[in-house]
């Protein structure tokens, strides 16, 4: 008997040929709360479950899932999961490190570069007919060259951001709590850029609000590619209205999908549909890590990438 799986969503052909090679399959297919209840009853009698970002895998979906002895996130951000009451219940929780580095540190670039050269606000004006030709002094952006990044959580994802950035020649600052960087608050007030990597946890939550909009320069631009919540996306609105900040870029807010109403007037934001994964191999290659996961520890070996 092969062991009964719960797939959230549908992965990619290759990737669901391994996984039903040597488990029995299931997949949710709801939407909404009617997704909610399927989840907690198709969960039931389950040994392994892969979900994704968007699923709340809390106490309530660990306990219904009775025979569970693995959730693999298809995500290297865990902070959907309970990893505590799984935990307790002796349940392996994974997540997909390493696989999706590259492409969230290369559309971390793209908003960069999109917003401090004002991208969407030049097409969004060519779309409306109101390019009347080139102009000397048109939608004059900031350069990269010579500026200071500042990282937020320097691990995997910034460096790869950081590697980028000194490819574009700007110098890199960066905060941590285990080694010497620099003070968030240092930081906030010196860097041309901010680009957010921490994962969101309980300290990470508004980690960026009114106080630290404030102390930012007022030519310098916020990038979030990491999880909305770690910016107090009101806050946020409030200063670029008020142009306390030149602007952001923006792949993830605090109550997806929905995005706070001003934000979505302001010209000097750039807003993104949390794309930072968005590549064909770089979604099969997290699909693929989280189904050989689910693979080893119902197999009896440890898991690859498991959460610590
Ligand atoms: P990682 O290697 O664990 O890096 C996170 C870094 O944050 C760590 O090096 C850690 O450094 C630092 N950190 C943790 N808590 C902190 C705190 N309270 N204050 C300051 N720094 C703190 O993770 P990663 O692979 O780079 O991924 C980072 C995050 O990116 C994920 O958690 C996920 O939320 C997000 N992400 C988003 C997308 C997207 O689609 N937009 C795609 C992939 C990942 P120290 O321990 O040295 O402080």
């Amino acid at each position: 008997m092969k062991p009964p799986v719960l797939l959230t969503r549908k992965l990619p052909a290759s990737v669901m040929a391994r996984l039903e090679a040597s488990c029995a399959v299931e997949q949710c297919e709801g939407d909404g709360l009617a997704a909610r209840r399927e989840f907690l009853t198709r969960v039931a009698g389950k040994q392994a479950l892969v979900s994704m970002v968007t699923d709340t895998v809390d106490r309530t979906v660990i306990e219904a899932g009775d025979a569970l002895q693995i959730i693999a996130n298809v995500a290297v951000g865990y902070n959907n999961i309970d990893v505590a009451a799984a935990r307790e219940r002796g349940i392996i929780v994974t997540n997909t490190p390493d696989v999706l580095t590259d492409a969230t540190a290369d559309f971390t670039l793209a908003l960069m570069l999109a917003v401090t050269r004002r991208l969407g606000e030049g097409e969004r004006m060519l779309r409306r007919g109101d390019w009347k030709g080139w102009a000397f002094d048109q939608l004059l952006g900031m350069q990269l060259h010579g500026k200071q990044l500042g990282i937020v959580g320097l691990g995997r994802i910034g460096r790869a951001v950081a590697a980028r950035a000194q490819a574009f020649g700007m110098t890199i600052a960066h905060t941590s709590r285990s080694d010497a960087g620099m003070p968030l608050d240092r930081l906030l007030a010196t860097s041309d850029v901010v680009s957010l990597h921490v994962p969101l946890t309980g300290e990470t939550r508004h980690l960026i609000g009114q106080p630290e909009l404030a102390r930012m320069k007022r030519t310098a631009y916020l990038i979030n590619t990491t999880r909305g919540p770690v910016v107090d996306e009101a806050a946020l609105a409030w200063a670029l209205k008020n142009q306390l900040i030149a602007g952001a870029a923006l792949d993830v807010y605090e109550h997806e999908p929905q995005v706070h109403a001003d934000l979505l007037t302001l010209e000097n934001v750039v807003l993104a549909p949390h794309l930072g994964s968005a590549t064909t191999e770089t979604r099969t290659a997290m699909a693929d890590l989280a189904v050989r996961n689910v693979i080893a520890v119902l197999g009896g070996d440890p898991p690859l990438t498991p959460v610590t």
